[in-house]
């Protein structure tokens, strides 16, 4: 039997910056935008700002109008990214099996390291405590025999949550919980399970394998393990799972191609200059659009080589970009997964050349900083409104 934990951290945006400022300790903070923000959008808030119904996505505007007395700020990715590295350099401390999901949550494989500690609880208040210790920052833990188990356990007693299931305890732990709950299960199948009575996985443990799978596929199948406690996924360890990226919410919304084109230009250039600074290459560039009613697409192609250059990462987001309807955008990113300090050349393309004329434009902005230097096409004259 497996042991698996899993670490989330509490409300992590807003513990950040309340360890960098004390002086908000004790009122609602909200990340996301200054309090005047027509447009920005929850991304965290602090447990005191849940307390009057904000929550994350939610838009500033709406945000202020329940807590107008809140602490509003614009979230700083970099900070964030870097407290990220050093929870993620703790964790390999416990196991050398992580896999990182976000930049706040991890799984770590103990197997095997069962008999280092007293209990399975003291193994989870080790990492809360390590965690704790050297970043001054809250994690809640769950530990099960398998991921799936898991992370519903570190979600179950949030903030500061502890919490073991061990084997024995699946069942009765399972039997209760609405449907909702399992991996996989969205408004969309949660309502077509309630169409046929299945509200509880105790409900759903009635239906056969088959009826089930008849039903909805191999989300069908997936549902009749996890309903069953079963999951066989394993931890993977990622050699590098960083990625740069880079979006951008503009101050109105957008439909114009050609601006857009423009800002994709422009971030494309940072994503390219900051792997080129970090020695990185990408292979699978990605980008984010989010329309004028929230609704949000991401859109990734992965290449057969790695890339650092500007020119690439633009020609691939460009072309995710084209195959999207547009209609009125509120943001746009661009980003780079994927990553490696190897360039993992294409026996069929050479980027060399192209990397050169990158670089050159780096080493020229490094000299002038104040009047960088940069392709033609992040130059656009915004429309008229
Ligand atoms: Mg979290």
């Amino acid at each position: 039997m497996a042991t698996i934990l899993h670490v989330d951290m509490d409300a992590f945006y807003a513990a950040v910056e309340l360890l960098d400022h004390p002086e908000y300790q004790g009122r609602p903070l909200i990340i996301g935008g200054y309090k005047d923000s027509h447009r920005g959008v929850v991304s965290t808030c602090s447990y005191e700002a849940r307390k009057y119904g904000v929550h994350s996505a939610m838009s500033i505007k709406r945000a202020v109008s329940l807590c107008p007395q809140g602490i509003f700020i614009p979230g700083r990715t970099e900070r964030y990214q870097q407290v990220s590295r050093e929870i993620h350099n703790l964790f390999t401390q416990f196991s050398p099996q992580v896999e990182p999901l976000s930049i706040d949550e991890a799984f770590l494989d103990m197997s095997g390291c069962e008999h280092f500690y007293r209990s399975l609880e003291k193994m989870g208040q080790a990492v809360k405590d390590r965690i704790n210790q050297t970043t001054g920052l809250v994690a809640s833990v769950g530990i099960a025999p398998n991921k799936f188990l898991a992370k519903l356990a570190s979600d179950w007693k949030k903030p500061d949550g502890l919490m073991v299931i061990y084997p024995e305890q699946v069942d009765s732990f399972l039997l209760s919980l609405p449907v909702s709950k399992l991996w996989g299960v969205g408004e969309k199948t949660r309502r077509e399970l309630q169409r046929h009575g299945i509200r509880t996985v105790k409900e759903l443990r009635i239906y056969p394998q088959q009826w089930l799978e008849q039903q909805f596929g191999s989300l069908g199948n997936q549902l009749y393990y996890l309903a069953r406690g079963i999951d066989k996924r394993k931890v993977e360890p990622m050699a590098d799972v960083k990625s740069i990226s880079q979006e951008q919410t503009f101050d109105t919304d957008y439909a114009d191609r050609g601006f857009l084109k423009s800002q994709l230009a422009l971030m494309a250039a940072k994503v390219g200059h900051r792997l080129r600074q970090q020695g990185l290459y990408t292979r699978t560039i990605g980008i984010k659009v989010r329309f004028s009613d929230f609704k949000t697409i991401t859109r990734a192609h992965t290449l057969d080589y790695g890339v650092c250059d500007d020119d690439i990462i633009y020609k691939v987001g460009l072309q995710l970009l084209d195959a999207i309807p547009i209609t009125l955008i509120r943001l746009l990113g661009i980003g780079a997964y994927n990553l490696s300090e190897i360039q993992q050349l294409s026996l069929f393309e050479n980027t060399i050349e192209t990397n050169e004329l990158s670089t050159l434009i780096d080493k020229i902005n490094q000299k002038f900083p104040n009047s960088p230097l940069t392709k033609g096409r992040t130059l656009y004259k915004k429309p008229k409104r």
